[in-house]
């Protein structure tokens, strides 16, 4: 974990295929990988699709759109850097395309918070190496 000044949280300190996917964060996109051979999207990185066991992938853009599948609301720090924020929202939001990315909320209070609730995908840029994605309704928040 590291933290900047933009960012005074802990932030992840990704590698391997990870670091590929927080890089396109980093540059303001949300990729993720896709099976050359049978087209199954898949989150986490991994070299192997789970559907039909290829080696063959690439990275292709979600639309950034989907649906809360689960959250928790946490009052509680798990480290005291986040104890400034409490209480937060941590949700599960599946994607149009089918991944299933943890993702934290913006502009989303958490009385608002509903199964199936659209929502889009916005960008916080971390640094070079990395951004974290955040969910907003569709109806509001920031354009990015
Ligand atoms: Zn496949």
């Amino acid at each position: 974990m590291s933290t900047s000044d933009d960012y005074p949280l802990p932030a992840p300190a990704p590698d391997g295929l990870s670091a590929q996917w927080y890089r396109f964060l980093a540059g303001g996109e949300l990729r993720f990988q896709r099976c050359d051979r049978c087209g199954d999207w898949r989150h986490p990185p991994r070299f192997l699709c789970a559907e039909c066991g290829s080696g063959d992938w690439s990275w292709q853009a979600s639309a950034r759109s989907g649906r809360v599948f689960s959250w928790t609301i946490t009052h509680r720090p798990l480290h005291p850097m986040f104890s400034e924020v409490l209480p937060y929202s941590i949700l599960v939001v599946e994607l149009d395309e089918g991944p299933r990315i943890v993702c934290s909320a913006r502009n989303l209070p958490h009385g608002d918070l509903a199964l199936d609730l659209p929502v889009t995908i916005g960008i916080a840029r971390l640094s070079e190496a990395a951004g974290l994605p955040f969910a907003r309704p569709v109806s509001g928040g920031e354009s990015r």
